[in-house]
């Protein structure tokens, strides 16, 4: 069906009735607002909208369904694939919505729908509680939570959304509902992991958790090690303990100032790690693998759990051009070591990187929610970055590449990571039965499929339901 266009009365009537900002394409602000954290997506929406309450939510989803336009919500922008915006169509912009409320007295974290990991945090630390939450702080908490969430604490915790109480909805239909396990426990489910094919969430409710000053930070090795501190990791990464998480990534050596000049801007190689409890015996977990592959650098110690959340944010700017593929590994197996220390030498900027993800502990014992594949042991991500438009075509073949001799090793993928040409994968971030539910669970909440510019999961019976745009 053919968009109904937005009339200036159209416009009007609903700045009217809605309380927040209103951002057409004449307005100063229009260019900034459609632009999201992957600066290889430029798309054009007809408004975006602020909403600042839940009936301006339901206003915004309303006016969308009026008149036939597509509608984005857009939380800390950061999905790759862009789906934070849209052509034509109207976007929900929640950044409004960040408060955090923290009761001390049971340890519950309140985060509005558009809070950044970086607000939730500070907030939670005060308290001396955090949650599961993003490697990056500018990461938006509704997106990340929505669709899994790994973090820092996701092998002492679980996923973000393992952590999750309850969250407050607005539905395709523009009501207002709780989910819960108590109150629409179907709906819940389906938040945790099934993306944003739901509703738009205005607030989520964690259950915190005591973390304060962990043992965490990384050990840096010159890149013509990496064959061999692969190996070793890959020798010592199965026996770690649930409290402790750790990353590898290949990458090129940071000027940080715990980086020994004649390694700064050379390629590396990167472990890591947060440990949460006792640091000595976070310390004595790693003492195998220091002894075994001494670090180059070594800017690992205790350290408050919020400036480990922080480490990393200034590799990840806003407007970094990005092109992503991924997928779950059981094993990091020779072969797969091998292909990934060639790829990583071919790397066309200073920008890409190569990431292991240790999953399993909580993340593998929870059976909250719909994530797929609790049985991973890895997420690998081959992320192709830069910051003009010609890195794009070198960035893009390198990735593809490199999924073409990593790919076969993987088995489903994590659906926060997929691309925006990975629409063909979304079912395999599920597996079968978790897919075929949480379609049941789109026809009863979306049967329409209005909340479609994402990962989409279609209804069941979908003949009158529309697709992806
Ligand atoms: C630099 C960087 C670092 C990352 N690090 C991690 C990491 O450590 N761990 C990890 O698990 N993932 C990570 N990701 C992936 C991240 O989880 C996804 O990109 C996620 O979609 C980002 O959420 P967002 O709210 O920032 O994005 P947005 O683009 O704003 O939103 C993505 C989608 O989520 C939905 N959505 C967002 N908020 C709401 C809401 N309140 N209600 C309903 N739907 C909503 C919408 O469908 C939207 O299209 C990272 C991404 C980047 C770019």
């Amino acid at each position: 069906m053919a968009h109904l266009e937005l009339s200036s009365t159209d416009i009007a009537a609903f700045t009217a009735r809605f309380s927040g900002a209103v951002i057409g394409p004449d307005a100063d602000e229009y260019d900034a607002a459609r632009h999201v954290w992957n600066g290889m997506i430029d798309r054009y929406p007809a408004l975006v909208v602020r909403p600042r309450t839940a009936d301006d939510v339901a206003a915004a989803i309303r006016l969308a369904q009026d008149h036939d336009l597509p509608l984005a919500v857009r939380g800390g922008s950061h999905n790759v694939a862009g789906s934070g915006v849209c052509d034509t169509g109207v976007v929900i912009d929640l950044r409004e919505l960040s408060d955090v409320v923290v009761d001390p007295s049971v340890g519950t974290i309140r985060a509005g729908g558009g809070c950044t990991w970086a607000q939730l945090d500070a907030a939670a630390a005060e308290h001396g509680l955090a949650t599961t939450g993003g490697l990056v702080s500018t990461t938006g908490v509704g997106g990340l939570t929505l669709g899994g969430g790994i973090g820092w604490l996701v092998r002492a915790y679980g996923f973000s959304s393992d952590t999750l109480i309850s969250a407050e909805v607005v539905t395709a239909e523009g009501k207002t509902v709780v989910a819960s396990d108590s109150e629409n426990a179907d709906l819940f489910w389906a938040l945790r992991g099934g993306g944003g094919n739901f509703g738009v969430v205005t607030g989520f409710t964690f259950q915190g958790h005591p973390v304060s000053t962990v043992l965490g930070g990384l050990m840096l090795y010159r890149g013509d090690r990496a064959a061999e501190v692969l190996a070793a990791y890959a020798e010592w990464v199965p026996e770690v303990p649930e409290e402790m998480t750790t990353l590898a990534a290949f990458l090129t050596a940071p000027p940080a100032p715990f980086v020994p000049e004649s390694l700064q801007f050379q390629p590396a190689f990167a472990i890591v790690l947060c440990h949460v409890g006792d640091h000595d015996a976070g310390q004595a977990v790693l003492a195998p693998l220091r002894a075994s592959c001494p670090p180059d650098a070594d800017a690992v110690g205790p350290m408050p759990y919020r400036v480990l959340q922080g480490m990393l944010d200034g590799g990840a700017p806003h407007g970094q051009r990005n092109y992503w593929k991924s997928g779950y590994l059981s094993e990091l197996g020779a072969g797969l070591q091998a292909e990934l220390v060639a790829a990583a030498g071919r790397m066309p900027t200073p920008f890409d990187q190569i990431h292991l993800h240790q999953l399993g502990g909580a993340a593998a014992t929870n059976t909250s929610g719909a994530i797929g594949h609790r049985d991973a042991a890895f997420a690998v991500n081959v992320i192709g970055a830069g910051f003009e438009p010609e890195h794009d075509a070198p960035n893009t073949a390198w990735v593809r590449e490199t999924w073409a001799a990593v790919g076969p090793a993987t088995s489903g993928a994590y659906v926060n990571f997929l691309a925006g040409d990975d629409t063909d994968r979304v079912r395999s971030a599920y597996g079968a039965h978790v897919w075929d539910r949480l379609r049941q669970v789109k026809r009863a909440w979306d049967p329409d499929n209005v909340f479609r510019i994402n990962h989409n999961i279609p209804p069941t019976s979908s003949a009158s339901a529309r697709q992806f745009v």
